[in-house]
């Protein structure tokens, strides 16, 4: 991401955009009613979000960046700009929709919900890209998940399977493994791989999609329906392995109930057993984080921590940064998908590490794509499968290795 990185020739011109405004926001009148005005009022225009936002390190525009955003949706909210303005439909498409915004904000804007609301507008019918829609179509039906998982053999718990019904006090104390849509098809061995470390953990059947991807390509409330409807069929704590899911779930559910696999760990007290090795030595590794856990949910020290107990942690620079994945992004903006990972894939060719671990599916295929594409010889694994690879390492029957003083730090942020 350079100064110097060419606005694709796509993009409309932003000087037909508005200017940002120089002040506080000013009080506004009942406008089309597409935001919530208090969310909306509470952008300042400082601009301490720009250094932030991947868009605006790419173009160094003022529309492509968090408040040249929050300046469009005004003028759209107030009528400044015609809804079919080219620049509200681009923009409202080239935001990751990351998050890395909320983190640095002075006045607590949630942008995230805002750009919900945003899309929900934007993409409504034929207006939604087309990828999005079929995506969209696949995981609303419960039967084609269900076929692809099996297909692809993601874990299975014969004990859920039974159908047994949980009585009120059984329900609350179980912990339910949520088998994500994109897993279920592409990595199943990440459900498998939990089981194994965790096997307390039951899988429930028939679970549906938890409604991440409706909510955020123009359909929150399908997406906080389809969350609902989860969270019923799944008892008690909602174990995810992906961060995206877990953010979702969590502003649904409900913070406490809904736990993403690190955090999992971490709170129920879990020691990562075993060593993962490279030809002797101790396996180099690094993490990308994923932007909705991170951003979204503050979790940041406990998988670098578990990673750390089990191979030599090594930071990898602009860790927090987004990797492009972005949900449907990779699909529907392949061009800017691929800018905004080269920088990461360039910190990982200097770092040389044996593997980069992901914590969400989708920046899981994204870093193998770049991986793959650059010919690099690290290897991106999914949080779960490097802990069952160290447990595998372990000797049958030998205790817990003592904690290696040298292993104890983390060199990362803490959490937020
Ligand atoms: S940091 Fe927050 S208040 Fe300041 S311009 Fe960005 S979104 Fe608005
Ligand atoms: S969500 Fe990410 S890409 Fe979108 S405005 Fe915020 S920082 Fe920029």
């Amino acid at each position: 991401m350079t100064d110097s990185a060419p606005r694709p020739a796509s993009r409309p011109d932003p000087a037909s955009a508005p200017e940002p405004p120089s002040g506080p926001a000013p009080g506004r009148g009942e406008g089309l009613g597409v935001f919530d005005k208090a969310l909306l009022d509470r952008c300042i225009s400082c601009g301490f979000c720009l250094p932030a936002c991947p868009t605006y390190s790419l173009t160094r525009q003022e529309p492509s960046s968090p408040r040249g955003r929050i300046t469009l949706m005004r003028a759209l909210e107030s009528g400044d700009l015609a809804p079919d303005d080219p620049t509200l439909a681009e923009e409202s498409s080239f935001c990751l929709g990351c998050r890395a915004c909320e983190t640095v904000c002075p006045a607590g804007v949630e942008y995230g919900r805002l750009l919900e609301q945003w899309r929900d507008h934007q993409w409504q019918g034929r207006d939604r890209p087309l990828i999005a829609r079929l995506l969209m179509a696949v995981v609303s039906r419960p039967w084609l998940l269900r076929l692809q998982g099996l297909v692809r053999r993601h874990a299975r718990d014969r004990r859920a399977a039974r159908g047994r019904r949980l009585a009120h006090g059984e329900r609350e104390q179980a912990v339910s493994l949520m088998l994500g849509c994109v897993e279920r098809g592409l990595y199943p061995s990440v459900s498998r791989a939990v089981r194994e470390l965790r096997p307390e953990v039951t899988v429930p059947s028939g679970q549906g999609c938890c409604g991440a991807l409706h909510a955020h390509n123009g359909d929150s409330a399908a997406g906080a329906e389809m969350a609902r409807a989860l969270g019923e069929r799944l008892p008690g704590t909602v174990v995810t392995t992906s961060g995206g899911c877990a953010a979702h779930l969590a502003h649904h559910l409900g913070r406490d109930r809904v736990r993403e696999l690190s955090d999992y760990l971490e709170r129920t007290g879990h020691r990562p057993a075993g060593r993962v090795t490279v030809g002797g030595r101790p396996a180099r590794v690094a993490l990308q984080d994923s932007c909705h856990l991170r951003n979204g949910l503050g979790v940041t020290r406990p998988p670098r921590e578990l990673v750390a107990a089990v191979a030599d942690y090594v930071e990898l620079p602009g860790a927090g940064d987004c990797c492009g994945a972005a949900g449907t992004y990779a699909m529907l903006r392949p061009d800017d998908s691929r800018a905004v990972l080269d920088p990461k894939l360039e910190a990982l060719r200097k770092l040389d590490v044996d593997y980069v671990v992901a914590v969400n599916p989708g920046c899981l295929r994204q870093l193998r794509q770049g991986l793959r594409r650059t010919r690099s010889r690290t290897k991106a694994v999914h949080l779960a499968e490097l802990l069952a690879m160290a447990a595998r390492s372990e000797p049958e029957g030998e205790p817990d290795p003592e904690p290696d003083p040298g292993q104890g730090t983390v060199a990362g942020p803490a959490e937020g």
